[in-house]
């Protein structure tokens, strides 16, 4: 089944600009797929409609078999990992990851078993106790996908994750995120994944499948491999 749907989305913003037009597409349960393209070729557009953070003005969008058009982003079953992070400063690590479960009523025991075990599948046993200024940026975005990844959502969306990151850094959390999405797979997880890069290696290189997208129309959806050979 697929994990996520759209059909025919539309999106026109308040001003009368139509940036997205009449998008289809259909990502697997499990997949890895990237949305990539040019500055303003409408990427972060789709993803926001998709976690519910921006109206859709035309199509259905579905995940997990529901519709949600009209669904707000908690009810999703998503979660999103900002360029930014957007930890809360004023808190702990291990606050910053428990916090949404202790507000969705999470019982105790399970908001503990779920923080020890992102930080285990992340390394960052050691930060729990640390606020987020005394975090290196590397650090700081993997707590915020370990904020995502207690959630257990059935999909996760990235958007622009690393741009953050110098280009070392970036090049070993593509190896660090890949690993995990197939550890979380492995494990029968719901571990779909949306990620939105402008870089073009990023995608070539965590992509399963890609999503060229310029001026909100997909141009073309394939694996990399047949990217390269067909570009
Ligand atoms: P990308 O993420 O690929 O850089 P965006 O999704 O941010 O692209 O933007 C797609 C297009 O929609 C751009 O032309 C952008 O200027 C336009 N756009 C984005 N947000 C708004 C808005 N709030 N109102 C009007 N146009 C917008
Ligand atoms: P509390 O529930 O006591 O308010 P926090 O919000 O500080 O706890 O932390 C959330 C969860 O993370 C807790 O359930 C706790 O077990 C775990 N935790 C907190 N600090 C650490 C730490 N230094 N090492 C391991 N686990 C921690």
């Amino acid at each position: 089944m697929a994990a996520l749907s759209l059909r025919k989305i539309e999106k026109t913003y308040p001003n009368g600009f139509k940036a997205v037009h009449g998008v289809d597409l259909e990502v697997r349960d499990g997949e890895f797929m990237v949305f990539v393209g040019p500055s303003g070729c409408a990427k972060s557009t789709l993803l926001r409609m998709i976690a519910g953070l921006e109206r859709i003005t035309g199509g259905d969008l579905h995940i997990g078999g529901q519709r949600v058009n009209d669904l707000p982003p908690k009810q999703r079953g998503i979660a999103m990992v900002f360029q930014n992070y957007a930890l809360y400063p004023h808190m702990k690590v291990a606050e910053n990851l428990s916090f949404g479960l202790k507000l969705a009523g999470t019982p105790k025991a399970e908001v503990q078993q779920r923080v020890q075990e992102a930080a285990r599948l992340l390394e960052m046993e050691h930060l729990l106790d640390r606020y987020p200024k005394q975090l290196s940026g590397g650090q700081a975005q993997r707590v915020a996908v370990g904020r995502a990844i207690v959630k257990k959502p059935g999909v996760f969306l990235f958007d622009e994750p690393l741009s953050n990151l110098d280009a070392k850094l970036r090049a070993s959390m593509r190896v660090r995120l890949t690993d995990l999405h197939r550890t979380l797979r492995e494990q029968g997880r719901g571990a779909t994944a949306v990620y939105v890069t402008h870089d073009q290696v990023e995608a070539m290189t965590m992509g399963e499948r890609i999503c060229v997208l310029k001026d909100g129309v997909i141009q073309q959806v394939d694996t990399p491999t047949a990217l390269y050979d067909r570009p």
